[in-house]
């Protein structure tokens, strides 16, 4: 047993385990000072008015990107923010989301430098991974005419990136979760960000839906 900890940087120079829990530490007792309700309050229960769809990139924290605390964003990330009808895990969130905590908006969170994003443009293969990256893939063969167009590969991977969302935005909306939502009357927007990790600002893709109206026909229930 390790009883001491000394260290907070491994040999790789990289934040320790032990860094973890002292940061907890040093965290309780700041937000205690400042309000020493805040953890009985914040047990009381939850009530965000946002569920967040991200990426499960480090640099592209919900709570820290917006400003805002525990408590006020509901989270879902995965590899490129990919939304697919079949994926259990996402459904369970955004059912909870929806129909349990009534959140009013649902934002799907891209960024630009995207690794999955990037590794799905390539020929390369990098194994399990490949089969979740196929999703993203699908979404290059939509808009292939006017990717190959742009010479700039920087250019080109920031629009896949802005296409990806757009595509989850879309995803979002054909769910029965959210289509029932909007036919019972219930107000739920669904937009759609891109992250700039190299100056910390947030696009608006200016892709929001409010109702099924813009669904493509067969994606709408009745
Ligand atoms: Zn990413």
């Amino acid at each position: 047993m390790c009883a001491k900890v000394e260290k907070y940087y491994d040999d790789a120079s990289r934040l320790s385990y032990e860094a973890l829990l002292e940061g907890n530490k040093r965290f309780v007792a700041e937000t205690l000072q400042e309000d020493p309700d805040y953890f009985s309050k914040l047990a009381s229960g939850q009530a965000p008015p946002v569920l967040w769809i991200g990426c499960a990139d480090s640099r592209v924290p919900a709570n820290q990107i917006t400003g805002t605390n525990p408590g006020e964003i509901f989270v879902h990330r995965n590899i490129a923010n990919v939304v697919v009808h079949s994926d259990m895990n996402m459904l369970s969130v955004l059912d909870y989301a929806v129909n349990v905590l009534k959140v009013k908006h649902v934002i799907v969170t891209g960024h630009y430098g995207c690794g999955g994003v990037i590794a799905a443009m390539s020929h390369k293969q990098f194994g399990l991974i490949d089969n979740w990256l196929r999703h993203i893939k699908d979404v290059y063969r939509l808009h292939s005419a006017e990717l190959d167009a742009i010479e700039d590969e920087t250019e080109r991977t920031n629009r896949f990136v802005e296409y990806n969302v757009i595509e989850s935005v879309e995803n979002v909306c054909k769910t029965s979760i959210v289509q029932n939502a909007w036919k019972n009357d219930q107000e739920i927007y669904v937009h759609g960000w891109v992250y700039e990790l190299g100056t910390g600002y947030i696009k608006d893709l200016q892709v929001s839906h409010s109702n099924k109206d813009s669904l493509e026909g067969v994606f709408r229930f009745d």
